[in-house]
């Protein structure tokens, strides 16, 4: 599963100072998003504090449904669910207070997707910041810094390493605004790290709570030199760091990944007795958290994640070539009766056609070209290309290195979009 709510975010004025011509001015604001938690509090102060000397950040808008006792420095306007703030012209604070303990939405959401209790606090960054967008003048730089209070005893891990100073720069992977998204876990946490082919990956839980944390990462040593040299040498998006955080109820029994962190339950199997393995699948939707999709065709989206990771459990040597076999044999009896694979939200049958149709691709390319082309490196052409990944776009690509088009593209083997 996975979660990209900045998609559409505006990214205009990015360039960074040095790129602005000699003696130009270089314009730009920079935020400190602020937290206070507080142990089992229902809601939790925050503070977003914009220091700029000549109005750079003109408007901020933010999701407004959750947020109370909204007040700011400039112009404050809450309206249909949104909170515009267009702070003064040499800066100011947004002040808002936020519930950080919620349910998840929709579907088998019996467990929670936030959650700020006695002993440990697991939610997104964007859950405190609901940013949505933002109005910044032309070739302007926007910085940002994540600082959360904690109770006293609890300690923090976040999506974003901390500086010689102990600051936390925000640090987004792709052109993504800066400022907080991700996973933040605080309480009395135990962490490992690791350095895997260039990425770091932490994995963090509540102390005490039954958690394999060094076998995760033994997993995912044996896995991802298998993904990430086919995505470029500086990793996808330029990613630097993957923090993985996991707890217990009242957490939601799944997982979820965010453009550079994932959070899992921690009662999920490192490898399923199908012969999948969740963590390995979030790790590809963070690997390839900037490749877009349609949106009704999630179906690429989930049957990469789980093809690419099934055959990196192969290719490492983690399941065996039979029993990579019978998970694909037996995905394709769930996904025969598919009659459409065109959908906004890819689960079970749907995802099991999904992943057999990029198992198939994968061999031909592989079959075409003596095992110089697969599939993986066609994703990684299109996510370098800045190219949208629909069933278009995967034909003319696999059709350029086969020289016909590809069977496992062909109308009856993708239902639903001829
Ligand atoms: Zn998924």
């Amino acid at each position: 599963m996975r979660l990209d709510l900045i998609a559409g975010l505006v990214a205009a004025g990015l360039l960074a100072a040095g790129l602005t011509p000699a003696g130009a001015f270089a314009a730009g604001a920079s935020a400190r998003f602020e937290l206070d938690l507080v142990a089992g509090a229902a809601r939790s102060p925050a503070r977003i504090v914009v220091t700029q000397g000549d109005g750079a950040l003109r408007e901020l808008v933010l999701d407004g449904t959750r947020l109370t006792r909204v007040s700011g420095d400039g112009e404050v306007m809450v309206d249909a669910g949104k909170v515009r703030w267009r702070p003064p012209p040499d800066g100011g604070t947004l002040r808002y207070q936020v519930p950080l303990t919620h349910r998840r939405q929709g579907r088998n959401s019996a467990g929670n997707d936030a959650y700020v209790g006695d002993r440990f606090a697991l939610f997104r960054g964007d859950d405190a910041f609901p940013v949505q967008a933002s109005r910044r003048a032309a070739r302007s730089a926007f910085a940002g810094e994540l600082a959360i209070g904690l109770p006293k005893g609890w300690s923090l891990v976040t999506p974003y390493l901390p500086d010689a100073r102990g600051r936390l720069v925000v640090r987004n992977p792709g052109g993504r605004l800066a400022r907080p998204i991700g996973w933040v876990i605080a309480g009395d946490i135990g962490t490992r790290r690791e350095v895997i082919a260039g990425l770091e990956v932490t994995v963090s839980a509540p102390r005490g709570l039954r958690m394999e944390r060094l076998a995760m990462l033994g997993l995912l040593r044996w896995t991802l030199p298998e993904l990430l040299p086919a995505l470029g040498a500086d990793g996808p998006g330029n990613l630097r760091y993957v923090n993985i955080v996991a707890a217990a109820e009242p957490m939601w029994l799944g997982a979820l990944s965010a453009p550079n962190s994932i959070y899992v339950h921690a009662a999920r199997p490192l490898i399923s007795e199908n012969g999948t393995s969740t963590i390995v699948h979030e790790m590809v939707h963070v690997l390839l958290a900037d490749l877009t999709t349609p949106a009704d065709q999630d179906w690429i989206d989930e049957g990469l994640a789980e093809y690419l990771s099934l055959r990196a459990l192969k290719d490492s040597g983690t399941i065996s070539p039979d029993r990579f076999a019978g998970t694909i044999a037996d995905l394709r009896r769930w996904g025969k009766p598919v009659r459409s694979l065109r959908t906004r939200s890819s689960t079970g049958p749907v995802t099991a056609r999904a992943v057999v149709v990029c198992h198939d691709l994968d061999g031909e390319l592989r079959q075409a070209s003596a095992g110089r082309e697969t599939l993986l490196k066609l994703v990684a052409r299109l996510l370098q290309g800045d190219e949208t990944a629909s069933l278009a776009s995967l034909r003319a690509a696999s059709a350029r290195v086969l020289g016909r088009p590809a069977r496992a593209l062909s109308a009856s083997a993708v239902p639903g979009f001829d």
